[in-house]
């Protein structure tokens, strides 16, 4: 059994246009109109289809095929509609189509399904307001000190919440039971270049790295830029900078299935002729697993204080928030591995260094995602590209691997 080619790119080309840019690609941040419209035109494609369509208290919204028993527990097949500012057009939207396709052509096989399977567009995936913030909440992992200091802002997570008719207490009754969810798949763009080099069609994904962010503030004191003499300066600009640079070698030499990255640097008073007081710099960090997620954490720190102590300076740390590394589920690997095998597509197994979807799943339930190719392994970009070939393939993978769910629990249960 194979998906319809011909209608997946109908869909995929017409979902493209919705928020479309000139350079060839889709501004869809959460809750945006275009964002808005997306998830219109997707309930709107699902209906005619003659699927139910559910959205809950998150604003996820869900195209769904019940099965005969009410009380059997759902497969969810997913991604999201949303896009980063500028974004690509493959990012997030191939991974709810190819839901959507796998369940059309279930229907159009008038195949008898043991438990109920949903096509979900998760809210907030890329982080405009929360990151995650529809996966966290339907599987509880959502908590109210979350959201506090949303990354987006407190006031822009508030009017987007209202702007999609939801509110702040409702999202925390979307969480779903564990027992309701007999698992979730999900079909991505690589974002890398891994599976081009290896020269593989699919990437099975072990694990999705944890990401922890924290501001690091180097304070040493304002002065005249002309008048103190270069020894006589506590200049917060020489910590920032020194830490970032000994942050690169440090994660280059003992840590290297892990990344840091120094996103932003802000300079207090922040003027030609005045010696910097104070710098507040942006660090993100991203590791494998528990063990140097932690380890890498102490490391940094260290690191920071004793750049700091280098140039006279003090340091403050505040962390802003972090998600936990995601193993995925050696089952459904094992299901994506067997699924790829039977379509002669080449797979092999990596781990995620982007946050997705899957990792929120994954701590409630069996949870697996695969990667298709992205061209020159551009992501976030309008320049993002997927060949429609591996498009193609990932939705047929990702059908084969439920179809072999519907057989191994019809197995488990005779
Ligand atoms: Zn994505």
């Amino acid at each position: 059994m194979r998906i319809n080619d011909d209608r997946l790119k109908n869909n995929f080309e017409a979902l493209s246009q919705i928020g479309a840019t000139t350079e060839g690609g889709v501004h869809r941040p959460t809750f945006s109109p275009a964002h808005l419209e997306a998830r219109a035109w997707f309930r709107e494609r699902s209906e005619s289809a003659g699927l139910d369509f559910q959205i809950d208290n998150a604003g996820n919204h869900s195209a769904v095929m019940l099965c005969a028993n009410s009380d059997a527990p759902t497969l969810l097949l997913g991604s999201h509609l949303d896009s980063v500012p500028n974004g690509g057009r493959f990012d997030g939207a191939i991974g709810v189509l190819s839901a959507f396709e796998v369940l059309l052509t279930i229907k159009d096989e008038g195949i008898k399904l043991p438990f109920h399977l949903e096509a979900i567009d998760f809210t907030d995936e890329e982080g405009t307001l929360h990151g995650l913030l529809g996966s966290e909440a339907l599987t509880g992992i959502l908590k109210s000190e979350d959201l506090i200091s949303p990354r987006g802002g407190r006031e822009q997570f508030l009017s987007g919440l209202a702007e999609a008719g939801l509110t702040e207490e409702g999202l925390f009754s979307a969480q779903r039971s564990p027992i309701s969810l007999a698992g979730y798949l999900e079909v991505h763009i690589e974002q890398g270049n891994r599976l081009t080099n290896a020269q593989a069609d699919i990437g099975i994904v072990t694990s999705i790295v944890g990401i922890n962010s924290c501001t690091l503030t180097f304070i040493g004191r304002a002065d005249h830029a002309g008048t103190t003499p270069m020894d006589e300066r506590l200049d917060a600009s020489l910590g920032a900078s020194a830490f970032t640079l000994a942050a690169r070698k440090l994660v280059m030499r003992d840590f290297p299935d892990c990344v840091v990255n120094v996103g932003a640097m802000d300079f207090e008073p922040g003027a030609f002729n005045i010696v910097p007081a104070g710098v507040d710099l942006s660090l993100e960090f991203r590791a494998p697993d528990d063990g140097t997620f932690e380890h890498l954490k102490i490391s940094l720190l260290a690191l920071a204080e004793a750049e700091a102590h280098r140039y006279g300076l003090s340091l403050k740390a505040k962390f802003l928030g972090k998600h936990e590394p995601a193993p995925l589920d050696p089952d459904i690997q094992e299901v994506f591995k067997q699924a790829a095998e039977s379509l002669d597509v080449k797979a092999i197994s990596l781990a995620s260094f982007a946050g997705h979807d899957a990792q929120s799943l994954a701590r409630v339930c069996p949870a697996g995602m695969i990667f298709i190719p992205s061209v020159g392994g551009s992501s976030h970009s309008p320049r993002e590209f997927t060949e429609w070939d591996d498009c193609v393939n990932g939705a047929n993978v990702l059908l084969q691997a439920a179809l072999n769910l519907v057989n191994s629990y019809l197995s488990i249960q005779d």
